[in-house]
């Protein structure tokens, strides 16, 4: 399950700042997602599931998009689903 604004904002280093609407485009997914590099280590390929969270405009430096990795937990990826969470659990950042 993707998730741009986590219920617990305060746990997660970078929340995105603005007033973008929550994106619905994987409701009712019941597939897991996984960042870039678990994707990699998982599957050995990138099935891009946290790919282009945002609505196009460029993110600030440092900042993300906050998801929760079925490989390493609730994290922030950039537009790209690369993990960049300084507290990811296996330490991607
Ligand atoms: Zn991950
Ligand atoms: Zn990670």
């Amino acid at each position: 399950m993707t998730i741009l604004w986590g219920d617990d904002p305060d746990r997660l280093p970078a929340n995105r700042m603005g007033s973008i609407e929550p994106i619905a485009k994987t409701e009712g997914n019941v597939m897991a997602d996984f960042c870039k590099q678990c994707s990699e280590e998982i599957f050995g390929e990138d099935f891009e599931d946290l790919k282009g969270l945002g609505d196009g405009t460029p993110l600030e430096p440092g900042m993300g998009w906050t998801a929760l990795c079925e490989g390493c937990g609730p994290t922030v990826v950039d537009d790209n689903g690369i993990c960049k969470s300084d507290g990811c659990l296996k330490g991607h950042n």
